[in-house]
């Protein structure tokens, strides 16, 4: 695995300043246009390139901390050095086109993202979820042309104009979008009357996703070419698993979490209980003199590691209930217990003069 850390020699708390910093620099050294026929400096680039883009983005970039991959459990890689975005990343960076790069690279269409909803048990064998959503796809009546195009007469189809500007070193030849086509080198003689022009049109998209056993809120996962289409091909689709609040057990990484009520007798005396596991009911034995609050662990109960067979534990935590409500002989043995064991306890009916009152 790369440690995307060392490839551009910074510090595994870098900030994203100093990570452009570094990625500035190692990628100028790199340029494949500054080593030509240089395959070696060209891998280096690209291996510069894929740090950048999972560093440079805060959630990829946690993740990657956490898991060691910028999309865990996701069905992309952390982008394996295509060169297209490879350059579009060089241009958000230092704000130009690569000259060799050919100029006019079409963009990608946009990310998306849709939630699936599951349940904990879910969270145990992985599950197979269907996702229905929109997304934007090439309009089929101008085949994504937006209508009949013109090539554009200010720039001639090129999308770029070339302006003076006046520096201190003297005048200088800047290239600038054209203003006529916003870059794009054509105009619309007629608009395409399905997408309004936009070549893309919106469309229902059902697919069938693998949320894997582990999974967990704070991961999202990729499928490649599910977004949006763009000119420069389509953009990613991410799925936000959300997971159904579970009525007894509550989710605490890979631990499970179980409140047990245990009435007073059963806290002294020991009792053997179930507890709702996640698939069946599991006995537990709580021995005598349990404390409130004590907790009791069933290993390989919870739920599993990512990407292991191993589960975690389930915590049982004893909460116990003083008893209310008493009936009149449950009191009167209680009186006794108290007295065996040297308790005080207020007599009977002094309690009725004393007004109860609940805060908070
Ligand atoms: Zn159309
Ligand atoms: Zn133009």
């Amino acid at each position: 695995m790369n440690d995307y850390y060392a490839i551009l020699g910074v510090d595994r708390n870098a900030s994203a300043d100093e990570i452009k910093k570094a990625y500035r620099k190692l990628a100028l050294q790199y340029h494949p246009d500054k080593n030509p026929g240089d395959k070696a400096a060209e891998e280096k680039f690209k291996e510069i390139n894929e740090a950048y883009a999972v560093l440079s983005d805060p959630e990829k970039r946690a993740n990657y901390d956490r898991y060691g991959t910028a999309t865990p459990g996701g069905l992309g890689g952390a982008g394996g050095g295509n060169f297209g975005d490879i350059f579009d990343l060089f241009e958000q960076v230092f704000g130009f086109r690569s000259p060799g790069g050919g100029g006019g690279r079409a963009p990608r269409g946009e990310d998306l993202e849709a939630a699936v909803e599951m349940e904990l048990v879910d969270v145990l064998h992985g599950v197979e979820k269907e996702i229905e959503y929109d997304r934007l796809v090439t309009c089929e009546t101008c085949n994504g042309q937006g209508g009949k195009r013109q090539t554009c007469r200010s720039c001639g189809g090129r999308g770029m104009l070339e302006q003076v500007q006046r520096t201190f070193f003297g005048n200088m030849v800047a290239q600038v979008p054209c203003t006529a086509c916003r870059g794009r080198g054509y105009t619309l003689s007629e608009t395409c009357q399905t997408c309004k022009g936009q070549g893309r049109v919106r469309r229902k998209e059902k697919i069938k996703v693998n949320m894997p056993a582990g999974i967990d809120e704070n991961q999202l996962l990729r499928v490649s070419g599910m977004g949006n289409l763009g000119p420069g091909g389509p953009g990613d689709l991410f799925v936000r698993p959300y997971i159904k609040p579970h009525p007894h057990l509550k989710r605490e990484g890979t631990n499970l979490v179980y409140e047990l009520k245990l009435g007073l007798a059963q806290a002294a005396l020991g009792a053997r209980v179930l507890i709702p596991g996640l698939e069946e009911d599991l006995e537990l034995s709580v021995p005598p003199g349990t404390h409130d609050g004590e907790v009791f662990e069933l290993e390989g109960q919870g739920l599993p590691h990512p990407g292991s067979r191993s589960r975690g534990k389930l915590q049982v935590v004893a909460q116990i209930a003083v008893p209310h409500n008493l009936s009149k002989k449950a009191r009167e043995l209680l009186r006794q217990y108290a007295h065996e064991v040297g308790e005080e306890v207020a007599p009977e009916g002094f309690w009725d003069k004393v007004k109860r009152v609940f805060r908070g």
